[in-house]
């Protein structure tokens, strides 16, 4: 497949993780960032987005406002990813922004994903992020799969995507939104309590 040239101004740099959900059990993988972009996408000015490995950040160290460059293809599922190009090559930085916000929502060069799953997250309110958090490093929009009968790993899945915060406690634009549901089984629904998110940020103080 030809790639296609993009050039764009990063507008959200936040981590490309997936969960896969089986019912009450949880897991996840760390593909790298998520870039949304504004700028220009095979010769048409648009807003998109592009999935980066962990090792390309490492190395630029990407923060909102920067302008970069590269090359990509469109995602052929896009259930699986949260973002709608990948396989980025030929990736530059054309020029370094002005630093973004450094308070809520916080437009800093995000850390390494080890630092986010040492974090743990919370549910975050899809419209919350949707107005108040697309921008932050610590906001991030998961592809969910969900294995529907978890006797049956191979059997049917079904697809959404889910909002988290690993941000610290004490955000004031954060808001939980309500609790989250799995199909399971037979018709069974599991309904994630807000203790599950308590447990996985409870290592970390208010401000942190
Ligand atoms: S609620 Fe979370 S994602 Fe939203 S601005 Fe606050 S720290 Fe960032």
């Amino acid at each position: 497949m030809d790639k296609l040239a993009f050039t764009g101004t990063i507008i959200s740099i936040q981590p490309r993780i997936r969960l896969a959900r089986s019912f009450d059990e949880a897991s996840h993988t760390y593909l790298g960032y998520a870039i949304k972009l504004d700028g220009e996408l095979d010769g048409e000015k648009t807003v998109f987005s592009i999935g980066i490995g962990k090792a390309a950040h490492a190395k630029h160290q990407f923060k909102v406002n920067d302008t970069i460059s590269g090359e990509c293809v469109p995602v052929p599922d896009l259930d699986m990813e949260p973002v709608e190009y990948y396989k980025v090559s030929k990736l530059k930085v054309i020029s370094t922004g002005e630093q973004g916000s450094s308070s809520s929502p916080w437009e800093l060069v995000p850390p390494e994903l080890e630092v986010y799953r040492e974090r743990g997250h919370r549910r975050l309110a899809a419209r919350t992020y949707d107005t108040k958090c697309s921008s932050c490093m610590w906001g991030c929009r998961m592809p969910v799969e969900i294995i529907v009968d978890n006797w049956n790993p191979r059997g049917k899945k079904k697809h959404r995507f889910e909002t988290f915060c690993y941000g610290p406690l004490n955000c004031q634009l954060y808001k939980a939104g309500p609790n989250r549901k799995v199909e399971g089984r037979n018709g069974m629904v599991y309904v994630e309590e807000d203790w599950v998110d308590q447990m996985a940020v409870e290592h970390r103080g208010e401000d942190e």
